[in-house]
């Protein structure tokens, strides 16, 4: 699934390429054709991530103001957008498409993809933690939660209402890097445990956001064994069970934590 740092990297493209230009929205597939009727012909006036939530705000042509309609879209395990400098036709399940004068974009297979009002917004967002992409956020409701939670720590930077934005990757990466334990239950964590995850988080997904792929390995351990697939970052531990660590070579172990597999090391982590 993809993680925070690709909504916010298609948000800043989005923006990119529709800001305050007048765009054509259609639905291919027909699934999303009532909406993209309302929205055809409308000014884009910027798209925002927050976590893995991506938002497409239209400014009303005859206002020329930025409280439009809003499209929500979470692109959940499968979806994606496509984006194109001249509209060719559709291929496969293409549920919106823009097109604008600097180029297009088509999404396929998202989770969610719906015209939203500004309390609809505000709901999705409520059940959001801080997102390390902004820089607005705090940390402080998460830290809250984590510091008051038996759950394990791996399982709560997974649950977005904790932190917004971290998936599988990050974070198995970032309790790699931070030399914490998975299982470890969240109130055993410390304060200054938290802030070092928290302070990485805000230091890696720029990067990702940048790069268009994550990169959490550092360079004293960027040697050796390969990343788990051809063109996929290198990781510390995520997909390489069975691998030596990078750091003590004891084997990764593998085990399903809340229906999503975990790595780990269980010398380096503890
Ligand atoms: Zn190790």
């Amino acid at each position: 699934m993809p993680e925070g740092h690709t909504l916010h990297r298609l948000a800043a493209q989005h923006t990119e390429l529709f800001t305050d230009t007048r765009v054509a929205v259609s639905s291919p597939q027909g699934r999303f054709a009532a909406e993209a009727a309302r929205l055809d012909g409308l000014v884009f006036d910027r798209a925002e991530a927050w976590g893995k939530h991506l938002f497409h705000r239209y400014a009303p042509p005859h206002t020329g103001g930025a409280s439009g309609a809003v499209v929500h879209v979470h692109l959940g395990l499968y979806g994606a957008f496509t984006d194109f400098e001249r509209p060719v036709a559709p291929v496969g399940q293409v549920r919106m498409r823009v097109v604008g004068p600097r180029g297009g974009t088509d999404l396929r297979g998202p989770a969610a993809c719906g015209l939203v009002t500004e309390e609809d917004v505000d709901r999705i967002l409520a059940r959001l933690g801080p997102d390390p992409l902004r820089a607005e956020c705090a940390p402080d409701t998460a830290w809250h939660r984590i510091s008051r939670s038996t759950r394990p720590i791996g399982a709560l930077l997974m649950d977005q209402r904790v932190i917004a934005g971290v998936g599988n990757v990050y974070r198995a990466e970032v309790l790699f890097r931070s030399g914490i334990d998975p299982h470890r239950p969240g109130r055993a964590v410390s304060r200054a445990e938290f802030d070092g995850i928290w302070c990485d988080l805000v230091a890696l997904m720029p990067i990702g956001v940048a790069r268009g792929r994550m990169h959490v390995v550092r360079p004293e351990h960027d040697h050796g064994a390969p990343a788990y697939a051809p063109d996929r970052p290198r990781t510390y531990v995520y997909r390489r069970a069975g691998e030596p660590c990078r750091v003590c070579g004891t084997p990764v172990p593998t085990e399903v934590m809340d229906g999503r597999n975990l790595f780990w090391c269980p010398v380096c982590q503890t």
